[in-house]
């Protein structure tokens, strides 16, 4: 449990970083440390280089920027849970950031390291993903966005470049949205997790668990945007999934569990 040696770097501006990564093909960003780490520990991840976000408070925030609420990356976890502008205006955010983990888990980890680690059992990016957010990615040629649908290409893979920083998240304003999760023990990532949103009059929905990516459930989507009830959209639930089995849950279970908490979702909504 101890990681194989590497560099610190402490980075002093997001320019900084990007020059930073720009040195070794093998450097690594840290945020809040609780997906990288516990990687390194494992010596899965063997970063040559850390470039340390960590003293980045330029990019932790919320705000109101008109018809869009913007997210700085390293906004941990707990700041989303209390976040004001977040609880008036799109707050299943919130409600899904205080579903993270545990309150260490939460004051560390950052709601960009959970973007960009993409792991497909994790709880905001089905979220980000149901609210068709925006990834705002910069890199030595400048910043671009990234919409949510493009973003996530594998599991525990973005669409992000090597020497890109994910430095802004941004989410419409939607006061109505739901995410459930299954999870064996509290502090657990979901077995399986449901998002569902309406934004600008039409329905949502997203997986966590079911795939090898966070996934838009288009199926139960059509269904609703064609009249169906919640409990008929929720049929056609695992159309696009491939729910993987494992030591938590077989595919069967997790197909099951997702029709059950689509429908429950939807009847939430
Ligand atoms: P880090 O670990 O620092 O980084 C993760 C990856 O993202 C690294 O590859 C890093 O290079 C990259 N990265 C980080 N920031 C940026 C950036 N700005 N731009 C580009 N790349 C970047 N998550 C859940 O969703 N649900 C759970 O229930 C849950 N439970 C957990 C329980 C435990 C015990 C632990 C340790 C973690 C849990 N997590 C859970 C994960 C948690 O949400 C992490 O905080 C999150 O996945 C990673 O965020 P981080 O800031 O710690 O990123």
């Amino acid at each position: 449990m101890i990681p194989a040696s590497f560099e610190y770097h402490r980075a002093a501006s997001v320019d900084d970083a990007i020059e930073a990564l720009g040195r070794d093909e093998d450097a690594k960003l840290l945020a809040g440390g609780h997906s990288l780490v516990p990687a390194m520990k494992l010596r899965i991840a063997r970063p040559s280089v850390l470039v340390d976000l960590g003293r980045l408070d330029e990019l932790r925030y919320v705000r109101d920027d008109g018809d869009r609420i913007a997210i700085g990356a390293l906004t941990r976890h707990a700041q989303l849970v209390a976040d004001p502008v977040l609880e008036g205006a799109c707050p299943v955010v919130a409600r899904t950031a205080e579903l993270v983990g545990d309150p260490q888990v939460r004051h560390r980890g950052t709601i960009g390291g959970s973007v960009a680690h993409a792991d497909p059992a994790s709880d905001l990016p089905a979220v980000l993903l149901a609210l068709d957010a925006d990834f705002v990615a910069r890199g030595p040629d400048g910043e671009r966005t990234v919409p949510a649908s493009s973003f996530f290409t594998g599991p525990f893979e973005t669409a992000l470049g090597p020497r890109e920083v994910l430095v802004e998240i941004r989410v419409p304003k939607a006061e109505r949205g739901v995410y459930l999760k299954h999870a064996r023990r509290a502090q657990d990532w979901a077995t399986v997790g449901v998002a569902a949103t309406v934004v600008d009059r039409a329905t949502r929905v997203a997986f966590a668990g079911m795939g090898a990516t966070p996934l838009r459930v288009l199926g139960v989507e059509e269904a609703l945007a064609n009249g169906a009830g919640a409990a008929e959209a929720a049929s056609r639930s695992d159309e696009g999934t491939e729910p993987p089995s494992d030591v938590v849950g077989s595919s069967e279970y997790r197909a099951h569990l997702a029709r059950v908490y689509v429908q429950r979702a939807l009847d939430l909504l």
